[in-house]
């Protein structure tokens, strides 16, 4: 045997085959079908052919029926070499069409190399085969389409099988590249947050010293001036410049985590039902708010006024989301997350966390704005946006080793979503170094209200800077508010004699129901005030004339401090 002629449409079949054959020394040709195989051998007849059985154009039966009614080739012994999924009848009709063997895939090549040698022998030395009688050609064609059809069925199994491993491998592969990719997007994300905090952090604080200085100048230049002349107006805008700017620094200091903060064991119920009052003025009548308390709530490390900051800004922006009526819901809960949880919010540890979410009905958002949300300056308020208040919440969370999530729908709404590390009673040292300013000079807290912001800052700014906490307020009802929901003790109420709303003293009373050891001192704009109000002071109330220096403040101050709480 020195011809061989395969035809398989199979390439890689057709390879094995002529490798393992050209091996032995045998030359081998291929054809894809039966017509490519009918015309290679019609040219140049081989000495025995090979073929597989469903093959496209030409397939093996035909190819065998048409081989064994030729003159020239009927004796070149036709042998079928098939895969599996082969049912005994496909040889039976091979054979019937004059096949000289049947052998199944898979064989060992050197029984195949046997079986191949075995047929030839047989045929040199055997019985001629005879070919179908042309009678019996229905017959051949019944047989013919039954044996195919099976084949096909066979084929069509094995295809749809080899089809859905595909399917699921691309799935498989589909998945574990978005895995990737997600990764890929969370790394560049937190690399480019991490950047710019590090540049706003670097800009607010050198901002923030030179606006010291601007404000501290323009301070003492009001201080000095006379009220009656043209520049003293002009101070005046930049110092309220230069407030704003400080507003903005300190957003700033928050998102790059450099905000000073003064860490408390809190339970974010009682810190969020504190602040409920405020939050209801802040989303206004058309927006319901549902406060849902998780029970048993595990306590939390951090500064109460970072809860705060946290609450006003997300509620402000569901706020501005929902157009007309809509529901803000904020809910908190206990949450354990272990290695196989789901990942949400992404890269989270595995651990114990207390979970603050608030939900809104508002306009959800797109996906474009999903990404840049955390960003400082990043707003889609064409007014009144700052950009900075989710910058704020997202280095408050950071800078309590929280975490935050956003889930945004159209129709739904967003949510966000905030993990806080359960406080476990260890205190660790605090990542951030509490300036100066904040720790507070014999943890005394004087409250401030007077219906002149700037004056009110100004003031501020003096007691703060004599290490005094101060909470200030330009109206009684938020002077109220803010004696209602501070955490700590109210030392010290400073405020004019006469509010537009109420009268000074009337506002301490209020204020003294829930700091009973809070004391007054009064204090007025003008000179021309005093003579009204010095008829109005009763016993052992202190008087405060403006414009005060800050030596006449700080005595003021503390000679109130010293005396004996009043009845
Ligand atoms: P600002 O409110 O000043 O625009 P923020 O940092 O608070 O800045 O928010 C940034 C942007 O994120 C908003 O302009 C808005 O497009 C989007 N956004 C924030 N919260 C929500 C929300 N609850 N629903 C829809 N969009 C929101
Ligand atoms: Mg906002």
């Amino acid at each position: 045997m020195n011809r061989l002629l395969i035809v398989d449409d199979n390439q890689q079949n057709l390879y094995m085959l002529q490798m393992l054959l050209s091996n032995k020394g045998i030359q081998v040709e291929s054809a894809s079908n039966g017509t490519e195989a009918l015309e290679s051998a019609r040219r140049d007849p081989p000495d025995m052919i090979i073929s597989d059985i469903l093959m496209p154009g030409m397939d093996g039966y035909a190819l065998c029926r048409v081989w064994k009614e030729d003159k020239r080739l009927k004796n070149i012994p036709f042998v079928f070499y098939t895969a599996t999924y082969t049912d005994p009848k496909d040889e039976d009709f091979a054979l019937s069409l004059g096949a000289d063997r049947f052998i199944i895939k898979p064989v060992e090549p050197e029984k195949l190399l046997s079986l191949l040698l075995e047929t030839r022998n047989n045929f040199k030395t055997g019985k001629p085969v005879a070919a179908p009688k042309p009678a019996e050609k229905d017959e051949f064609y019944v047989g013919y389409n039954s044996v195919l059809v099976r084949k096909l069925e066979d084929k069509m199994l094995q295809l749809e099988e080899a089809n859905r491993i595909l399917e699921q491998d691309i799935a498989e592969r589909k998945l574990a590249e978005n895995e990737r990719q997600k990764l890929q997007e969370q790394l560049i994300q937190a690399q480019k947050m991490e950047a710019i905090g590090r540049m706003a952090g670097g800009i607010a604080h050198d901002f923030n010293n030179m606006l010291g200085v601007i404000l501290g100048c323009a301070e003492l230049a009001l201080l000095w001036a006379n009220p009656t002349d043209k520049i003293y107006a002009l101070i005046k805008e930049i110092r309220v410049a230069a407030h704003r700017s400080g507003e903005l620094t300190r957003q700033l200091l928050a998102f790059a985590r450099k905000q000073p903060v003064d860490r408390k064991v809190l339970n974010l119920n009682e810190a969020i039902a504190g602040m409920l009052k405020i939050l209801h003025r802040l989303a206004g009548e058309n927006i319901e708010l549902i406060l849902r308390s998780g029970a048993d709530l595990w306590p939390v490390r951090m500064d109460p006024s970072q809860v705060d900051q946290i609450l006003t800004n997300l509620c402000a922006n569901a706020r501005d989301a929902i157009a007309g009526k809509g529901q803000v819901v904020i809910e908190t809960n206990n949450v354990v997350l272990d290695a196989t949880s789901s990942r949400q919010p992404e890269g989270i540890i595995p651990g114990e966390y207390v979970r603050l979410s608030v939900r809104d009905t508002g306009c959800g958002m797109a996906k474009e704005a999903l990404s840049h949300l955390f960003e400082p300056f990043f707003t889609t308020k064409e007014i009144k946006g700052t950009g900075l208040g989710l910058a704020t919440v997202y280095g408050v969370v950071k800078q309590n080793d929280g975490y935050i999530s956003v889930i945004s729908d159209s129709d739904k709404g967003t949510t966000f979503e905030i993990y806080l590390p359960r406080h476990t009673g260890i205190t660790k040292k605090d990542s951030t170094p509490v300036p100066e300013a904040s720790v507070t000079h014999g943890q005394k807290t004087v409250l401030l209200v007077k219906d002149e912001p700037q004056l009110v800052n100004l003031t501020r700014m003096m007691l703060e800077s004599m290490e005094y906490q101060v909470l200030s307020a330009v109206t009684p009802d938020e002077a109220i508010l803010l004696a209602e929901t501070h955490g700590g003790e109210i030392h010290l109420l400073i405020t004019d004699m006469v509010l537009p709303e109420m009268k000074g003293r009337d506002l301490f009373k209020q204020i003294k129901n829930r700091h009973s050891q809070v004391r007054l001192l009064f204090m007025s704009g003008y000179t021309s005030d005093v003579s009204d109000t010095k008829g109005l002071l009763e016993d052992g109330e202190i008087f405060l004339q403006n414009p005060f220096s800050m030596d006449d403040l700080a005595t003021k101050v503390s000679e109130v401090l010293k005396k004996p709480t009043m009845s």
